[in-house]
């Protein structure tokens, strides 16, 4: 019997967001609307849209001992995720500062601040909401040592879920334990390194499993996803919406993937379920804000 569905190990920052006609290029300047401040951070924003949907989630993170840090951690109790492992202090919280164009495109930049001192030892602490998760998912906001210390303590039958994001090459450790390994098209590149010798998303996903993953999800925005394990590549289709910020759809997409296969679901039938709640956070403003309960989902 698992106390939480979905453990979360991850970032959480505050989200610094200005709407801009165009993203500066390098070396330009431009102006842009008025300042506004988001609860984010991948592993909060995860946690958060889990619990949107109703499942049984924590957190474990680490922010600093300052108002960013309320901000994120009055979010997620307000969501109903569990904090206990929210640890507080070490340095100041962590910040993206992200623009968005009209088109709902978005540039960040993050300053990783309490992120960076979520570590190896904080882990092996939490070693209780382990054991109570059934469901396991990690980003890569915080350091490679610690989720690769969060691979050794998982629960022999808790399943390990990660979205490589932002990307970098991954040990056959952190590999092997992921069912599935999520990523959209650039993660994909930056993992598959040398390996990368196609330019078709379904070529990555057979050559991401060759490097030894369970499972492996390949993202593609409004294209939907795929999914591929030993059985071959499946085509998940995506639901046609207005788009108005891409801002954390893929955290919700991972939460909701998540989710569902804690619940038994099939990969696929849980990638199909979790395009749809991608779909709903693309079309309000914000990452946790825009995030769909279940009923919001079916009514899609
Ligand atoms: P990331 O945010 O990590 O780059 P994606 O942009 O691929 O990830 O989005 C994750 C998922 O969210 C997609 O696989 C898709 O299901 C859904 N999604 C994202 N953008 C759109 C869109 N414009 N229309 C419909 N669904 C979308």
């Amino acid at each position: 019997m698992y106390d939480y569905d979905l453990l979360v190990v991850g970032s959480a920052n505050a989200d610094l967001v200005i709407d801009v006609e165009r993203r500066p290029a390098a070396g330009e300047t431009v102006l842009g609307g008025d300042l506004a401040v988001h609860p984010g951070g991948k592993g909060a924003n995860q946690a958060v849209a889990a619990a949107r949907l109703g499942a049984a989630t924590a957190l474990l993170a680490r922010v600093g001992d300052d108002s960013h840090g309320r901000l994120l951690l009055d979010s997620l109790r307000s969501a109903g995720v569990d904090t206990v492992g929210v640890l507080v202090g070490g340095a100041p919280t962590g910040v993206a500062l992200i623009t968005v164009d009209p088109e709902g495109d978005n540039s960040i930049v993050v300053s990783p601040g309490a992120n960076a001192r979520l570590t190896p030892a904080d882990v092996r602490a939490a070693g209780s909401l382990f054991h109570a998760s059934r469901v396991v998912s990690a980003q890569l906001e915080i350091p490679l040592e610690t989720v690769v210390e969060v691979v050794r303590n998982l629960s022999p039958d808790s399943r390990f879920v990660l979205n490589p994001s932002p990307p970098r090459p991954l040990s056959s450790e952190v590999l092997a334990a992921c069912d599935p390994l999520i990523v959209n098209e650039h993660e994909a590149r930056v993992v598959l390194g040398d390996a990368c010798v196609s330019e078709e998303p379904a070529d990555w996903a057979k050559l991401l499993l060759a490097k030894g993953p369970r499972s492996v999800v390949v993202t593609l925005g409004a294209e939907g996803a795929l999914v591929c394990d030993s059985s071959g590549v499946t085509r998940v289709p995506s639901v046609k919406v207005d788009a108005v910020d891409t801002t954390g759809a893929g955290d919700a997409f991972t939460a909701a993937l998540g989710r569902q296969l804690g619940s038994g679901a099939s990969l696929a039938e849980a990638a199909e379920y979790a395009a749809r709640v991608g779909a709903a956070a693309v079309t309000k403003r914000g990452a946790q804000e825009s995030y769909p309960t279940a009923e919001e989902v079916d009514a899609l």
